[in-house]
Order: structure tokens, then sequence, then C-alpha cells
């Protein structure tokens, strides 16, 4: 695996994310659009030592390892070229759903350190299905977290 720094993703976040609104709808209308986007796909070690015995994540090719140059903490990732190779594009559905990864299973939610729930601006099922109801989405990605094995959560709602 290469070794890759973390880059300040604060310009990102700025440009793609922005504060959840009261009241805003979303729902997954499975377009697949997330999954064919030129995006790191990053993963615990707890995700990563999972999939690799397992037999439905043969095609996926995790080869990266980014460092936290402030914490020094690592984890795994790989980045989608063309499409997800867990993808199935007749179906727009991932092929290892419900045992994704948290980067997939809480997109296009982001649960910031001081609790602030965002949400992804190029998603192609905002303002459709119900109305989100933020502290519910909140436990979900905590939840996600826990089931990723990671451990600190910084945020308690
Ligand atoms: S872009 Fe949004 S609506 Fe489309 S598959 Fe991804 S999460 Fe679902
Ligand atoms: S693992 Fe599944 S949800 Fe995540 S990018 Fe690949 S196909 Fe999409």
């Amino acid at each position: 695996m290469k070794l890759h720094s973390r880059q300040d993703s604060t310009s990102i976040i700025e440009r793609e994310w922005a504060p959840l609104k009261e009241g805003a709808r979303w729902s997954c209308i499975r377009c697949g659009w997330c999954c064919r986007q030129p995006w790191a796909v990053n993963m615990t070690w707890a995700e990563f030592e999972r999939t690799r015995d397992d037999p439905r994540f043969s095609k996926l090719i995790v080869d990266r390892i980014e460092v936290d140059q402030r914490t020094g903490a690592t984890h795994p990732y790989f980045v989608i070229s063309g499409a997800c190779p867990l993808f199935e594009a007749g179906e727009g559905l991932c092929s290892v759903h419900p045992d994704w990864f948290y980067t997939c299973a809480t997109w296009p939610f982001l649960l910031m350190p001081d609790g602030t729930l965002m949400i992804n601006v190029r998603c192609k099922g905002i303002g459709t299905g119900e109305v989100i109801r933020a502290d519910a989405m909140r436990k979900r990605i905590l939840r996600e977290r826990e089931r990723a094995g990671m451990v600190g959560s910084q945020c308690d709602p």
C-alpha cells in the first residue's frame, strides 16, 4: 500500500457541503451518481479486515493509506476510477449493501465535531422523500461509526 498525507478538506467542505436546513427533504433515488465519482472512499482498519476474506469484495483493490499529519492516525482507502467495482450498473445499486463502508452508509450526510449535520449539495436525492429528522440522522451516523469500529466519537447529540 502507498502512504498519502491528508490534505486540508476545509475547502471541499465549504464548496460541497451545507448545514442541513430545517424541513429539508431527502431520499436516495438510487441514481448511482455518487458511486461513479472520482472520489476517495475511506474505510476503517476494521472494515478493511472485515472485507479482506469476503468474496463479495474480491473486485476491490485497496492499495492506499492516508496519514493524518496532525494526529498520525491512518486508514485505508480506494479511489473510484469510472465506477466503484462494487457498483452494479444495471441496478444502480451497491452489490455489498448493507455491508458497505461507513463512508457510503452515511453519505450524503456529515456530522461535524460540534454536532452540526451537513448535507452534500450535489446528491441527486435532495428535495425528494420525507423531511429529514436531524436527530435520528445523527444517531444513525453514530451507530454507523460504531459499526465501522471508530472510537472516541466527538459528538453526543
Ligand atoms: S447521488 Fe444521492 S440519490 Fe444518487 S445514489 Fe447517491 S445518495 Fe442516492
Ligand atoms: S461500496 Fe457500494 S456504495 Fe460505496 S462507492 Fe462502492 S458501490 Fe457505491
